[in-house]
């Protein structure tokens, strides 16, 4: 047990997630690698996801709460309501928060969407760095928003930008019913953009061989590092298992026991993240598509879509498919009997599946899971993208169609040759020498310098 005294010494680093599923996820695995190196962490979040942790100490990093104000939230806010109460009394109890610490933090890493926080950080002697949970194509896009080289709504139907693939307006992030760049959901993606140049880091959960001429083109105008896809960082440590076991899910994960169950490479593993929410005429063809398929299938549908599902869909279907609640997606993808894996293309989904190997089936829903589908199939050949109909729905044929495709045909072997491909260049990344552990190892060093 070492001695408060030496903990006292190690360097401290607060890190700040946006308060949703796909950004607590890679940030909390980053924290839990940067204390398996030896460095202080106070993982610093709402009370709304503080409560959703299973203990609040993992070793060196410790799960504190500041609050948003959600608590005192009565009726039902509009989207720009909610960005503007979380900013204002978020940043207000996180600067007191600081202030209050008695052993002072060095660093303080912050999700790229509240750039505000770099303020907070400076104005007490902190130094920052901004950590971006998207691909770093993705973030290229918002960056030339920002700049205006790129105007929103998108005027051509095809646009060209440096160091990235030719992109139809169907490629690009959207926003769905934010038409105006300047609404908030289009605002706060481009604003990740803001304060860039006074910060000290800029992460990226990415690798560099998975994004080579993007990374290499934003690396030319910002000092950024890749550092991903985190949630492999600890895969390759089996000793830190334990911690690997440290999750916030949001939701209660259901046993997925039932995977031991079924044949290798058998089922469809099916989600759509933590956040989009599709029509129930589409989610009456994902569920007869998976009934029609030669697959069984495992269905994430989070309890407040349940009521979209067919009619007793899941009696009907309890031969041939499980419907969970919620699961744990990484050990999931993991399972040798996942075949292939239905998704909207969230980055952290896309990521997960491409350490395991796993080829994907693209049905994107909105902001980039449009650009994420795009490179699954035109870059990295790992997956397929749905049609959608002319209403806007992907049919049951449809679904039943690319599941078949993407197990059985020729084309479905080489989706999964060019996953594992991928599989062996993450850990390549993540691995002692790789370019993600080495730039993680150099923060690491400054910060034993500036804390010693
Ligand atoms: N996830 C999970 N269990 C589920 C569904 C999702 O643990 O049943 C996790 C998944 O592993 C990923 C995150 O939730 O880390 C979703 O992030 P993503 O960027 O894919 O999508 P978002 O939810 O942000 O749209």
């Amino acid at each position: 047990m070492e001695t408060e005294v030496a903990t006292a010494r190690r360097p401290h680093v607060l890190v700040v997630p946006y308060p949703a599923q796909g950004h607590i996820n890679p940030a909390l695995e980053f924290a839990k690698y940067l204390a398996s190196k030896g460095v202080r962490i106070t993982f610093i979040t709402t009370k709304a996801v503080t409560k959703s942790a299973k203990s609040s100490l993992c070793g060196l990093l410790t799960i504190v709460d500041v609050s948003d104000g959600s608590e005192d939230v009565k009726d039902p806010e509009s989207i720009e309501g909610y960005f503007k109460r979380f900013k204002a009394v978020f940043s207000k109890n996180l600067a007191r928060f600081i202030d209050e610490q008695r052993d002072a933090a060095q660093v303080i890493v912050y999700d790229s969407t509240m750039p505000w926080v770099l303020d907070i950080a400076h104005e007490r002697g902190l130094r920052g760095a901004s950590f971006f949970t998207q691909s770093c194509a993705v973030s290229a896009v918002f960056y030339h928003l920002k700049q205006e080289t790129l105007r929103f709504p998108y005027e051509d139907s095809v646009v060209s930008l440096p160091s990235l693939p030719a992109l139809g307006t169907k490629d690009l992030p959207s926003f769905l019913e934010f038409t105006d760049p300047k609404q908030t959901i289009p605002t706060v993606m481009a604003d990740q953009f803001s304060n860039l140049e006074k910060v000290d880091w800029i992460f990226l959960n990415t690798f560099d061989k998975l994004e080579n001429q993007v990374v290499e083109w934003m690396a030319s105008r910002y000092p950024i590092k890749t550092v991903g896809p985190t949630f492999s960082l600890l895969q390759m440590d089996k000793k830190l298992s334990n911690s690997k076991n440290h999750t916030i899910n949001l939701l209660e994960p259901a046993c997925t026991e039932w995977l031991d169950s079924r044949e290798t490479g058998s089922v469809v593993y099916v989600s759509f993240g933590s956040i989009a929410s599709l029509g129930k005429k589409q989610m009456e063809e994902v569920a007869w598509g998976l009934m029609t398929s030669n697959c069984y299938f495992l269905w994430v549908v989070r309890p407040l879509e349940v009521d979209k599902l067919p009619d007793d869909f899941t009696s009907l279907a309890s031969e041939k498919g499980l419907i969970v609640g919620w699961c744990k997606q990484p050990e999931v993808l993991a399972h040798r009997a996942i075949a292939c894996f239905l998704t909207h293309c969230g980055w952290n989904s896309t990521l997960e599946a491409l350490s395991c190997g796993v080829p994907l089936i693209a049905m994107p829903q909105w902001v980039d899971q449009q650009m994420n589908s795009k490179f699954i199939e035109d870059v990295w050949g790992v997956g397929v993208r749905v049609k959608r109909g002319e209403d806007g729905i992907v049919g049951r044929e449809e679904i039943a169609m690319c599941i078949k495709e993407v197990t059985e045909e020729d084309r479905g072997m080489e989706l999964k040759r060019n996953a594992c491909m991928w599989k062996d260049l993450v850990n390549e990344a993540v691995e002692k020498g790789g370019t993600s552990a080495n730039n993680i190892e150099d923060f690491v060093s400054k910060l034993m310098c500036i804390s010693g």
